[in-house]
């Protein structure tokens, strides 16, 4: 079926999509590495990780095996009375990686896990007696589509239509080295006695919100900041997680731990849907230490909850996570974007806040207004998929962040593609 016309996926409603149907939407057959293989046999390069999710690229086939094994002998059982082998792997395994936590609740998706995280937040202060609580989070904070998440999130385009109806969060501005008294008193303008206090975000890398990165050592101070009154500290790392910013995880760079985390995406290197939030032992401990009141039930789970097939996926991830060959491919890219990339982009005229942490490069694509729903996104998309190359700029934000497989020639040619679109504009 070469010839797609519309109605062949006039049925289909497409996410962020103005009038359900995206701009050119692409027939895909296959995937293979960092390839996208569409119906035509015209191949692009998934510069973006299919949505942030593809770690070790397209049909790994380490996965490919795990889940067909899998399928085969237990493909699902209800997590509430039963546990599998594989959901062990993942809960004890993703503990080993990352130390600090007690507990693992699986969920959906990166949503979910937020929702969860937010959630146990909630009632562990009312188990401690508070019901008065406030959520802060930071300016261009995106945690989901889910109400909680949303609720959780900054403004924008995205939630603007339900932001009324969600619970209030207070944002904060992104924390650098001249606005942290300006952001303390803030915070204290919402204390008092009967307050208790959750703060979420993304460490180091705002995802959606526009890849906006942000320094670790003044985060940390934050954070700092918060923990001096026992406020829950949550870290979404649903897009930062697992190498994403050159450490296993974006949390890695600070020197204050979290009380939960957040992640899904990378987790099962782009098969399943699949959330986990790891819970510390403060947080966990009101829920399974019998104090002599009640205990308080965390009434929260998914039909899905522990998906087999989903965890037998996360369990190679976490297996296969810190081979040699990952952290040097992370590195490979990192050292691309820094010394092949960044030279060749940081001076020209459209290249505006030119920025990179670990596999991530961004910058603004220099118009009249910085806007997710600036016409340059369609142009700019077109261009490149044109090209042979998948990426989605928000607005004029364009970004790469690329599945670890990528080889030299092909991060060569994104830039390439990128310098001709310059010239194209210039
Ligand atoms: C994508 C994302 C989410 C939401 O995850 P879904 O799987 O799309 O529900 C939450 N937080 C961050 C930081 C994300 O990047």
């Amino acid at each position: 079926m070469s010839d797609v016309t519309h109605r062949h996926f006039e049925t289909i409603w497409f996410p962020f999509t103005k009038g359900t149907i995206p701009q050119l939407p692409i027939f895909i057959k296959k995937a293979k590495g960092s390839r996208l293989y569409d119906v035509s046999g015209k191949e692009y390069i998934d510069a973006i990780s299919s949505w942030w999710v593809n770690i070790f690229g397209h049909a790994y086939p380490p996965i490919v095996e795990a889940i067909q094994r899998q399928a085969m002998d237990l493909p699902h059982v209800a997590m509430a009375d039963f546990f599998h082998e594989k959901a062990i792997e993942v809960a004890n395994g993703i503990l080993n990686l990352k130390p600090g936590f007690k507990k693992v609740f699986f969920s959906d998706d990166g949503s979910t896990s937020v929702e969860v995280a937010l959630k146990l937040s909630i009632q562990y202060w009312q188990a401690c007696g508070i019901n008065k609580i406030k959520i802060f989070s930071l300016e261009n904070a995106y945690h989901g589509d889910t109400f909680g998440a949303m609720a959780a999130s900054s403004p924008s385009v995205f939630n603007e239509n339900f932001k009324s109806l969600t619970f209030q969060n207070i944002v904060l501005p992104l924390p650098n080295q001249n606005n942290l008294p300006e952001i303390y008193s803030k915070i204290e303008s919402h204390l008092s006695a009967d307050t208790a206090m959750v703060f979420i975000f993304e460490p180091l890398v705002q995802g959606a919100g526009g890849m906006q990165m942000y320094e670790a050592l003044y985060l940390d101070k934050l954070l700092n900041f918060f923990k001096q009154f026992h406020s829950i500290l949550i870290a979404d790392e649903v897009m930062t997680g697992f190498y994403r910013t050159g450490k296993l995880f974006a949390t890695d760079y600070l020197q204050t731990q979290v009380d939960m985390l957040c992640l899904s995406k990378g987790l099962t290197g782009g098969f399943l849907p699949l959330g986990l939030t790891l819970i510390n032992h403060k947080i966990s401990e009101k829920f399974t230490t019998n104090t002599g009141e009640t205990l308080p039930v965390f009434y929260h789970g998914h039909s899905y909850t522990g998906n087999a097939l989903a965890c037998s996926a996360a369990a190679v991830t976490i297996k296969h996570i810190q081979n040699d060959s990952v952290k040097n491919a992370v590195k490979n890219i990192a050292n691309f974007w820094q010394n092949t990339a960044i030279p060749l982009l940081k001076n020209l005229k459209i290249v505006a806040n030119l920025r990179q942490t670990g596999t991530i490069i961004a910058f603004e694509w220099l118009v009249n207004q910085n806007n997710y729903l600036h016409p340059v996104s369609f142009e700019l998309k077109k261009f490149f998929m044109q090209n042979g190359i998948y990426c989605r700029p928000l607005g004029n934000t364009l970004y790469f962040m690329p599945p670890y497989c990528i080889t030299n020639d092909e991060l060569q040619k994104i830039l390439e593609v990128t310098l001709k679109k310059v010239e194209a504009t210039a």
